[in-house]
């Protein structure tokens, strides 16, 4: 495209009419920028299923053959063009900005281009960092350079300047954006909440998109429905709900969850701390939390110094690096358990696990009547069929089943209170299935659809 008008320009090629996949590219005079750079929830269902995958190692081929992502020029690395009809061509784009490290916001960045830099925020590249490790061989965001910023930083890519400003979300490292155009500022939410326990964050977000005065505001609406089916509790009553169920079981008590919310991992040990029992997590949950408490910004449990928690240690045949320094310690160190530890001491722990790690349960053998609390805050956990798998083992293991969910995501009311107090002159709806019912708070709403280049002014 070259140089085109000065008018900034947004195209969506993920995020548009869908919940999750955001990838917005942003054009300004001679700058083109991307927010976010993830894989849509749904993206390969109705040709891919189980083992049925599109083959890495033909790179992008299957993918555009099913029309799963457009074959666009100068965006994608040389490695995944191999095998299919689209030419390398050196990146047509100076900068990706990542919101968070949720996959529907970061996966695909494996398939950019590595010339091309990502910027993130510090404690999100932790996470990226932690998911490498810990990850299988899948999970990887590709070689870029990737450059952290801390939040109120402003960065300069050409035309354009890029302020993010921290917003609270169900996992750390979560920013918004104020892009500076040549014609004025666009504003990003990202993913956000305001329910959490950093709601003073997303409302300082609020507050200086508000006195940007921005001429848009691209901005998520994942719970924006007028059938919002899922019971959503704040951050604080998953906790007292929890605390008031382990008073009526003394048996051992099995939570799952996203293993990347960190504020969940707080909630849960704050818990077993007032149950006076011990929160067991798992040696990836473990990487994590102490990656991130690397960072003295950030306050996050430490699994192996916390009086309140333990590492669980799974056997295995062939450990990851990572896993066998946690293995080699069992025995060794307190903090350090392992299924025969769990077995023994159900009634004193509360035992994290997510959909994966389920089978961990055969070992521990819970006792009938245990309690199993599904604790959900993300749209992407766990399918239909899981859900059926998952009640086949409550019930199969006789468990006593709760559920204290809280969203990610800020409810409808609260996304069109934002969306009033920011007053842009446009309204962008992305990272919803309802868009339409954004004009019940603005008049300017200006739906994106999937590839049109959309003018803003
Ligand atoms: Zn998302
Ligand atoms: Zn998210």
């Amino acid at each position: 495209m070259g140089k085109r008008d000065k008018v900034p320009a947004l195209t969506f090629y993920g995020g548009a009419g869908q919940i999750g996949g955001n990838k917005i590219l942003v054009e300004d005079r001679d700058t083109r920028i991307f927010l976010d750079f993830g894989e849509p929830f749904h993206l390969k269902d109705k040709f891919f299923i189980d083992f049925l995958m599109p083959r890495d190692r033909c790179g992008l081929k299957d993918m555009f053959f099913f029309n799963l992502m457009p074959p666009i020029a100068g965006l994608y690395d040389e490695d995944w063009l191999e095998c299919t009809d689209l030419k390398y061509e050196p990146p047509m784009f100076d900068a990706i900005f990542v919101s968070h490290m949720h996959f529907d916001h970061a996966m695909h960045l494996r398939y950019a281009d590595h010339k091309i830099p990502v910027h993130l925020g510090a404690a999100a590249d932790k996470i990226r960092e932690s998911w490498c490790a810990t990850g299988s061989s899948k999970i990887e965001f590709g070689d870029h350079d990737f450059k952290g910023f801390r939040t109120g930083q402003k960065v300069k890519v050409g035309s354009l300047e890029i302020q993010p400003i921290h917003v609270d979300h169900s996992v750390p490292g979560a920013y918004g954006f104020i892009i500076h155009t040549s014609e004025g500022p666009i504003v990003y939410t990202g993913d956000l909440r305001l329910h959490g326990p950093r709601s003073d964050m997303t409302k300082e977000f609020i507050r200086e998109a508000a006195a940007a005065k921005p001429i848009a505001l691209i901005t998520e609406g994942t719970r924006v429905s007028d059938s919002d089916p899922r019971e959503n509790l704040s951050e604080k009553d998953v906790g007292e709900r929890a605390k008031r169920l382990l008073t009526k079981n003394d048996r051992l008590a099995i939570v799952s969850f996203y293993p990347k919310d960190v504020d969940r991992m707080r909630t849960f040990r704050d818990v077993a701390k007032a149950a006076g029992r011990k929160f067991v997590v798992s040696t990836k949950v473990a990487h994590l939390l102490s990656a991130l408490g690397s960072d003295p910004r950030i306050s996050v449990p430490d699994p192996m110094t916390d009086p309140n928690m333990l590492v669980y240690a799974r056997k295995m045949t062939r450990p990851a690096a990572y896993d066998k320094d946690y293995c080699d310690l069992v025995g060794h160190s307190d903090h350090v358990v392992d299924s025969g530890y769990v077995r023994k001491n159900q009634r004193q722990l509360i035992f994290h696990t997510d959909f994966a790690q389920l089978t961990e349960l055969v070992d521990i053998a819970p006792e009938p009547g245990s309690m199993f609390i599904r604790s959900k805050s993300e749209p992407f956990e766990e399918d239909d069929a899981q859900d059926e798998v998952l009640m086949n083992w409550v019930e199969f293991l006789k468990l006593d089943f709760h559920q204290a969910h809280a969203s990610g995501h800020a409810s409808m009311e609260e996304i069109f209170g934002m969306v009033k107090t920011i007053n842009p002159k446009t309204v962008v709806p992305v990272h919803t299935e309802h868009p339409e019912l954004f004009s019940r708070c603005s008049q300017k709403v200006q739906i994106p659809v999937p590839l049109k280049r959309m003018i803003v002014s």
